[in-house]
């Protein structure tokens, strides 16, 4: 089936991980959030008002979301319910990395069973299990936590950050209407 113009931009856009997030600049804060949420860097400093990226005393325009900074305003802290949202995309992506590991282990140590137990001629030998275990259990873990499990998890965590952010948005929206 032909694909339309934006379809095919959109898969581009989308790369491996395909989730499209409504808000480039949170993918783009990711980082930065995860730092702050491990206090890598300092809690306090000048942060967009709109996105609370940290700003530079030069910044003008935001470098994360684009917004004039005179119009955005600034703030000295990051509120909670944002690093809160940063935070589930974190953790998220952590959980299904480490899940989908373990099952790539499960997946070994079955394989090591089912040898041990039925495997004809060199296959049945303990130290072709042991390699298996070992060696197997290795590459299943990586391939089923670093790359099955981070892609789930990045579209997962991603849409809960995103879901969260979206709330906050209203909620300031309704606390600080805009100025007429
Ligand atoms: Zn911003």
């Amino acid at each position: 089936m032909a694909r339309t113009k934006v379809e095919q931009h959109q898969s581009e856009a989308i790369g491996d991980a395909g989730y499209v997030t409504p808000y480039p600049y949170l993918e783009k804060l990711q980082e930065k959030m995860e730092e702050r949420l491990a206090k890598r860097v300092p809690a306090t400093g000048r942060f967009c008002g709109f996105c609370y990226g940290r700003l530079r005393d030069t910044d003008t325009e935001c470098p994360f979301c684009a917004h004039a900074i005179a119009a955005a305003g600034t703030v000295n802290e990051i509120p909670q319910p944002v690093l809160r949202a940063y935070k589930a995309r974190k953790d998220t992506e952590a959980r299904w990395v480490y899940g989908m590991g373990f099952v790539g282990l499960i997946v070994a140590s079955v394989l090591f069973i089912v040898l041990e137990l039925w495997g004809p001629g060199v296959l049945g030998n303990p130290a072709t299990g042991l390699a298996v275990l070992i060696l197997g259990g290795y590459v299943l873990a990586q391939f089923f936590g670093t790359l099955i499990g981070a892609q789930i998890g990045f579209r997962s965590g991603s849409k809960k950050r995103d879901l969260l952010w979206g709330e906050y948005l209203a909620q300031r929206a309704q606390e600080l209407p805009p100025q007429p």
